[in-house]
Order: structure tokens, then sequence, then C-alpha cells
């Protein structure tokens, strides 16, 4: 992901007279070591992660996006950029280089009439929601309401109504983005074309978004939603009968499994709090009462330690597992596709997950398919529609002594499940994972298609600190 890179600061750093003209000129705020808020700005979600950039813009509005470009090109500097600031891998900050951090820009509007929304990139999922959701719409969006949309976007997008409604990229209709050559360019299915494919899953490679435009659809403000908890003693008959009861779920129906052990969750009886267990999380994206038919004989199997689906404002059901993520603990994260839920997969997941060093640790599912399998795959530069499962096993720890038990945890669990999965990668799991886990993603014809991209919009792979796509050449 190109972060070891130390450089001496460039003229314009370390002349306070050229930072200065630079600042005056932008409308945001510049901050440098040394300034108040500059070590609050560059924390970012993952504890783990302490970088020390020598620039960061907080901009406000598009022109200190090109201004951002403009200085980096100039002064050849690392540029990141900064979205939520989520991601596992850290990209959003770097070492001495400028972060074009677009957190304050949280503009939106939502026009009910199209059903459509313009928001802007530092909008968080639980801020979007909250306008969509004044007019009874939603697109797809994450299951952590403090994960930023512009970086889930562009990566493509999984979440509680995928599979009724797509991945979040494919419910992107268009876009404004600035260009690493500082263009400022519309994106839609019209103009520019081949941008909007790339930027529905290939990532921060092809420019700076300032604007995202979502398709909405109905839903709630009531949906069936909540979770129910078994003892992990009796994962393998019920990750078996969940296996075969999701084979026929309609598309309205998204469901997460957890294995990990109880949070101490206050909507958690305190009694279960520390206890292993598989935690089956539900979202009715449909009317309450075929909900309630739907998900019965999966509220029926075998004895849940509790059961708390009921009727829930699509909000609330949203911000359900944020307190499980707190910012600034430290995370490390392993990720593939699964298909089917097969004894083999159940067999390896039952003797990895529980073995977590730290009570915080868990092991996700999320289950795919409907509307993200039937969505035209070749609209979208993101690639594998056919995985069943995603699989992420996510390490959290508190303490940076006990860093390497965590971490090895994971990646051990990672090596065992690694064979069984499909192959492919979710770039938005990924963490510093290397090429081959980038080609992985797409594939090797989206993956040549992508580098022509790279080669067309960013030549200088000005974007770079990233899942990164290289430039190359155009294939004839
Ligand atoms: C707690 C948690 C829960 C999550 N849940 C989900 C989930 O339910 N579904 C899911 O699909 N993913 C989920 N993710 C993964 C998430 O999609 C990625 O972490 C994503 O990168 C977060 O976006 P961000 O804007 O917050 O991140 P940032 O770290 O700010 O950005 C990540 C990268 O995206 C690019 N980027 C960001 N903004 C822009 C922009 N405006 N223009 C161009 N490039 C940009 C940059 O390359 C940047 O480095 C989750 C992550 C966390 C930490």
């Amino acid at each position: 992901m190109g972060h070891t890179q130390t450089l001496v600061a460039p003229a314009i750093l370390r002349d306070p007279t050229g930072l200065a003209s630079f600042a005056a000129e932008i409308r945001g705020m510049a901050l440098r070591p040394g300034d108040q808020g500059y070590d609050e700005a560059r924390k970012i979600w993952n504890g783990m992660i302490n970088r020390r950039p020598a620039l960061i813009v907080r901009c406000v509005g598009t022109a200190d996006v090109i201004a951002c470009v403009k200085l980096a090109r100039e002064e050849g500097l690392p540029l990141a950029i900064r979205g939520g600031g989520h991601n596992v891998a850290g990209s959003a900050v770097c070492d001495d280089g400028l972060v074009v951090d677009l957190s304050a820009m949280k503009g939106i509007e939502v026009d009910p009439g199209r059903r459509t929304a313009r928001a802007q990139p530092g909008l968080l999922w639980g801020e979007f929601d909250r306008e969509t959701q004044a007019f009874g719409l939603a697109t797809t969006g994450g299951i952590v309401t403090h994960t930023g949309i512009a970086g889930l976007t562009l990566g493509g997008g999984i979440g509680w109504l995928m599979r009724r409604h797509g991945l979040t990229c494919d419910n992107l209709a268009a876009a404004s983005v600035v260009t690493a050559d500082g263009r400022f360019l519309r994106v839609g299915e019209r103009e520019n074309a081949d941008l909007l494919w790339g930027l529905r899953g290939g990532g921060g490679n092809f420019g700076i978004v300032t604007a995202f435009k979502y398709h909405l659809h109905s839903l709630g403000p009531q949906v069936l939603a909540g979770v129910m908890l078994h003892p992990a003693e009796r994962a393998p008959e019920v990750l078996r009968f969940y296996r075969d009861y999701i084979a026929t779920a309609p598309e309205e129906l998204t469901t997460i499994v957890n294995l990990r052990r109880a949070p101490p969750a206050p909507f958690l009886p305190p009694h279960l709090h520390g206890r292993a267990v598989i935690i089956i999380a539900v979202c009715y994206a449909g009317s309450v009462e075929e909900g309630e038919r739907i998900l019965a004989p999966l509220r029926r199997f075998g004895e849940p330690l509790v059961d708390l689906i009921r009727p829930t404002p699509y909000i609330a059901h949203q911000g359900m597992f944020d307190a499980s993520v707190p910012h600034g603990m430290h995370y490390y994260w392993k990720s593939d596709y699964l298909g089917s839920l097969s004894d083999p997969i159940i067999d390896a997941l039952v003797a990895h997950a529980w073995q977590a060093p730290s009570p915080s640790s868990y092991t996700i599912l999320f289950h795919l398919g409907g509307a993200i399998r039937r969505t035209d795959g070749a609209a979208t530069a993101f690639e594998d529609r056919s995985a069943e499962h995603a699989l992420n096993i996510n390490a959290v720890w508190t303490d940076a002594q006990v860093t390497e038990p965590n971490i090895t945890w994971a990646r051990n669990f990672w090596q065992r499940m690694h064979p069984l999965s499909t192959g492919g990668a979710y770039v938005n799991f990924l963490g510093d994972e290397g090429e081959a886990r980038v080609q992985a993603a797409y594939g090797p014809d989206k993956y040549a298609r992508l580098t022509a991209l790279k080669q067309k919009y960013d030549p200088t792979n000005l974007f770079r600190l990233n899942q990164n796509i290289p430039p190359a050449p155009e294939r004839r």
C-alpha cells in the first residue's frame, strides 16, 4: 500500500510563507504537526494506525480538493484520502504526506420524487440514513453507523439491504470527481461512463469523489430485525440448520452470523455477557407481517438463549453493532468469500472462532446472493457476485502488548479457511495484503480493464495509498 516511504518535507511545508499562501487560498483548515487539533485529526478508527502526515487539509468544498491535488502533484507529496476514516488498513492517513480530509463535507439532499440522494463524502452511514429515512427511503449501507459512505461505496458496499437492492455501488447513479490532473468531472451513465464503472468497486484509485448520487428505495421506518443467540456448544447443528434455511430465503431477508463471546451490550441480558455464542442477526426489508412468517422456522429452531427479533426502526437496527466496534481499539482483519456452508467449512469455523485470545474478537459471515447475484456484473468493477458468504475474521484488542497473539489467531484461522474459500476477495475488508489479493478481488479481465482506466485517469499513480491498481497501457 506504499505507506513505508519517508520523505524530507517538501519546500512548501518547510517554508511558512509557502504554506501560509496555500492556507489562505483554501476555505478549510490546514493542520501541520504541532498545530492544535493535528493529533486528533490524524486519528482514525483503527487504533493500530499511528501515522504522522506532513499536512492535513480539512476540506470544505470542491475548490479545496482541487487545491490539494495540485499541491500534492506539484510538490511530489504522497496523498491519502480520508472519508469516514474506517478503513482497517489505515489508508485514510499517511506518513509525511498530505491527507485530503473530507470528513467535514457532510451535505446531503434527498429528492423524494426521484428517489435519489446527492451526498458529500464526509457523511457516515448513520447521518445518511437519518436523512433518507425522513422520507421513508434508504439504500444499501454498512452495518455500523460510524462507517463512511465514501470508502464503503467505492469498494462495493454490503449491508442489510443488499439481497433486496444490491450492493451500495450498484445503487451509485452518478458522482462528481476531481481527477489527478485537477480537473472536475461529472460522472454518470451518459458522461464519463467508464469512470462510473470504475467507481463502482474500484476504490479510490481514479480520483477524489466530491459527491455521490444514489438510488433510494422505500423502507420502514419499522423493519422486522434484531438478533437471536445460541450457545457456541451447539454451533455445528445451528450452522447446518442455518445453511439449509437461508438456501430458500427470499431476497428481502438478509442475515449475518457472528461467532464470538457475547459483548456487554445493553440490549443483551447481563448473564449472557462473555458467553461463547452464535449470534444470528436478521433484517427483513419488507412488511413486518411477511417477515414474521418468513422468520418463523428460524426462530422455532433449537432453544435460543434469547430472541430479540422484533419490529424496530431501521435506523435503530443499523446502530445495533456500533458499540462493539468502537474507535481506537486495535483491529486486524483477515477475510475471504465462501460458498455454501459445507460441513468442512463449519468444522473449520467451529475449531477456530472461539479460540480468539481477546473476548472482543469476532468472526462474521454476511449472507450474500439475492440482488447482488442477479445484478448485471458487467456494470461494475466489483467482481465476485457468485459467493454465498463474505467471511471476516476480526481480531480486536486494546493492549499493544498482546498484539502478536491476536494477529496470530486471525492469521492461523484464515490459513485454515482460505483453501475452502472461493479465492476472491472483498477490497473493503483487505488489510495491507499485497497486489495478488487486489487482483483476486477483480479477476483477470476486470483487473486488466481497471489498470487501463487507471492509465487514462491517473497515469502517475497519484492515488496510490489504497488497494492499489497500478496504471497500465490500454490493451488494443
Ligand atoms: C466497524 C466497521 C464496519 C464495517 N462494516 C461494513 C459493512 O457493513 N459493509 C461493508 O461493505 N464494509 C464495511 N466496512 C468496511 C468499509 O467498507 C471500509 O472500511 C471502507 O473503506 C470505509 O470507508 P471510509 O470512508 O469510512 O474509510 P476511509 O478510511 O476514510 O477511506 C478508505 C479509502 O477509501 C478511499 N476513499 C475514501 N473517500 C474517498 C473519496 N471521497 N474519493 C475517493 N476515494 C475515497 C480512499 O482510498 C481511502 O483510503 C466496515 C468497516 C468498519 C471499520
